[in-house]
């Protein structure tokens, strides 16, 4: 048990008083400021979680083949332009090849058209607190000693 430090009554709250905190009784305290000793834990923070999904739209074939044919271009042509080779792009086209992000955002940039989809997903950090505990029951081990005849 704390002694109020100014009187010697049994403290029983924690006070400022001129910038000190000092174990004081009720009447005390009236002096100073009151202090909370209990609010100052931290609270636990739930921490969200962002997750930015990238990834190229499945449709790209589709995207950049309508993209190229309603400029009048070739292959030939669009290769030429963004320094691709040009079975790189037919592959891409026919979706046998899925373009990097950096060749996507080149041909996005090119055509004017999206083919990279971000999405940001969210999570809450939560930690699955075990709710449930499996105790084993010892049946399995236990020896059964049966020494005794009958
Ligand atoms: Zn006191």
């Amino acid at each position: 048990m704390t002694d109020c430090e100014i009187c010697g009554a049994p403290a029983t709250k924690k006070v400022k008083i001129d910038g000190i905190i000092l174990d004081v009784c009720d009447e005390c305290a009236k002096l100073g400021e009151t202090v909370s000793i209990s609010l100052k834990k931290p609270k636990k923070k739930i921490k969200d979680i962002e997750e930015l999904d990238v990834f190229i739209d499945p449709e790209y074939p589709k995207i950049i083949k309508d993209a190229r044919e309603s400029r009048g271009l070739s292959i030939d042509d669009v290769a030429h332009e963004i320094r691709e080779k040009r079975n790189v792009l037919s592959k891409i086209e026919r979706g046998d090849l899925q373009p990097t992000l950096e060749l996507a955002r080149k041909i996005e940039k090119f055509f004017g058209v999206k083919i990279i989809v971000e999405s940001v997903q969210k999570f809450k950090d939560q930690k699955l607190r075990k709710s449930e505990e499996y105790s084993l029951t010892i049946g399995d081990v236990v020896e059964i000693k049966n020494d005794q005849s009958l």
